[in-house]
């Protein structure tokens, strides 16, 4: 007899429920197209209850005392290195990503549950006394309210880390709207945060596509939305949740450049290069898919080549694996679509990745390794996000010019720069024009002590995911001017003029 396929639930003021919806999709294992859950589209009626569920919880999780919001994100943490192989091992059947892959996604969520614990510290505001006589003024950073995030399927478990924990440690509650394409991961994460402590109501999932996120962005108990995913859905969304009034912060789709210089740390660049590019099957938004050689740099293309050759292509649960399957049949045929258009607009095939056989998984989603040569900016493989194992090789006579190459891409998410030379990497980071500068690091995603950045078409809101930003993100600052009187100081008759 047939098992019947579970259901991803959704979690509404602290309880799982099953969706009365006629709308679900699969979620499918990405290596061999088994489904293993059916997700489904919450109904408006459900997005309501969240928002209600939210909204009452709010009343009291605004005045909870900052030790206790921290402590619970201190077992959070502990919770999450615990799960940590459950958690990874989940990851990888939903998402295709190496089971090594799926724990660093973990870890870098991780990184910010742990930074959550210390709102206590990054929450505090300010104070000036006597800014006249007998009068103080301070500021104090006030939660908003219900926010709100929508997440992308490529770090089902990092960035809805980089969302909620910080939005619900300043004092907000939350509703989580993750991929449906991966959401389990995400919902055990969901279960171990009730675990920890979050009372009902402080977070909240709910599954789906567009209709849910319009909801999101429409709804008038929502006071701000935090979205990472592509810059066409991004940039949607902030416009129609600013529209809403609502705070919103987008970090969208990236084309990250690196150049290399010939002075650079041969093997070390070449790994780097080979790593950033093809890892997580180039389905991360600081994969490196360009590299510009500068110079004499150019002779290293060959050696490039066969570094890429020697990673295995396998399902990301296997040992030894390198590159897992791309997350669904329609995302490989438009990236191997896309390799065929590179041909024929006049680049350079060095290694075709289409069509890899794996052993045992003849039905996976795999493309393997790519590269081009000669790549223009007019061609498509330059101009679109490929968001697959395809890198674009391309050439410049100085760092001058491969700068001004990067800066005239619309995108401007990360870039890297492979030197020994101290001057020529100060004149990189001064002049390149994007969020994330990597100098002799290739994937430069920031640690928690800092927050996540984008330029250009990469983000939108002037506010990045996590670190202090965020905090400044999810609270509202109101500034306090009193005076206390003392009888002393009472002065006589009224005051018409402006001062203090
Ligand atoms: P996506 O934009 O297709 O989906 C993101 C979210 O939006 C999902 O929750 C999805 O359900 C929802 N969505 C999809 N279509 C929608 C629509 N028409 N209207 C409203 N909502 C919709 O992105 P994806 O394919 O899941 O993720 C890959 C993209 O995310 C890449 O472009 C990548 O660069 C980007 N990304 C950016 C960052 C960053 O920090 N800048 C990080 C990770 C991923």
């Amino acid at each position: 007899m047939a098992t019947a396929v579970p259901t991803v639930k959704l979690l509404i003021n602290g309880a799982l429920v099953e969706s009365r919806t006629e709308h679900w999709s699969d979620v499918v294992n990405p290596a061999t197209q088994e489904v293993i859950a059916r997700v489904p589209h919450a109904t408006p009626d459900e997005m309501a209850q969240a928002a209600a569920a939210a909204k009452a919880a709010f009343q009291t999780w605004r005045k909870t005392p900052i030790g206790a919001r921290a402590r619970i994100f201190l077992k959070y943490q502990a919770l999450i290195r615990e799960h940590m192989a459950e958690l990874a091992a989940l990851l990888t059947a939903e998402q295709g990503k190496t089971l090594a892959d799926a724990e660093g996604d973990i870890f870098r969520g991780l990184e910010v549950v742990e930074h959550a614990a210390n709102i206590g510290q990054l929450q505090m505001g300010e104070l000036a006394s006597n800014v006249a006589g007998g009068v103080d003024t301070y500021t104090v950073h006030q939660p908003l309210g219900v926010c709100a995030g929508i997440t992308p399927f490529n770090f089902p478990a990092m960035i809805p880390l980089w969302m909620f924990p910080m939005a619900i440690a300043c004092g907000n509650t939350f509703i989580l709207k993750p991929s449906e394409q991966d959401p389990m991961v995400t919902m055990r994460l969901a279960e171990l945060a009730l675990q920890a402590g979050i009372p009902p109501g402080v977070l909240n999932v709910v599954h789906g596509g567009a209709d849910v996120v319009n909801a999101i962005c429409d709804h008038p108990d929502i006071k701000a939305v935090s979205f990472v995913g592509s810059t066409t859905v991004g940039t949607h969304v902030y416009q129609r949740a600013s529209l809403a009034g609502k705070r919103a912060q987008c970090m969208m789709g990236a084309k990250n450049h690196a150049i290399v210089l010939p002075d650079a740390h041969r093997e070390q660049t070449l790994n780097n290069l080979a790593g950033a590019a093809f890892g997580a099957a180039g389905q991360r938004c600081m994969a490196l898919s360009v590299v510009i050689l500068v110079g004499e740099a150019q002779q290293w293309l060959p050696e490039l080549v066969k570094k890429a050759q020697t990673l295995k292509i396998s399902a990301g649960a296997e040992p030894g694996a390198d590159i897992g399957p791309l997350i669904s049949r329609k995302a490989k045929a438009r990236v191997q679509q896309l390799i065929g258009q590179g041909i024929e607009e006049g680049a350079k095939l060095e290694l075709d990745g289409r069509g890899p056989v794996v052993p045992g998984y003849e039905n996976g989603n795999f493309v393997g390794p790519t590269v081009f040569s000669g790549v223009t900016r007019e061609m498509a493989v330059y101009k679109e996000e490929i968001f697959g194992p395809v890198l674009c090789v391309m050439h410049a006579a100085s760092l001058k010019e491969a700068i001004a190459i990067i800066n005239a891409n619309p995108n401007g998410n990360g870039t890297a720069l492979f030197t020994q030379s101290g001057a020529a990497a100060r004149t990189f980071e001064e002049d390149v024009d994007a969020g994330q500068v990597g100098i002799n690091v290739p994937i430069p995603v920031p640690v928690p002590l800092f927050s996540f950045t984008g330029s250009r078409g990469s983000k939108l809101g002037d506010l990045g995911p996590y670190g202090k930003q965020v905090v400044a993100f999810y609270t509202q600052t109101k500034t306090i001017t009193a005076r206390w009187f003392d009888d002393a100081a009472v002065t006589a008759g009224v005051n018409t003029t402006i001062s203090l």
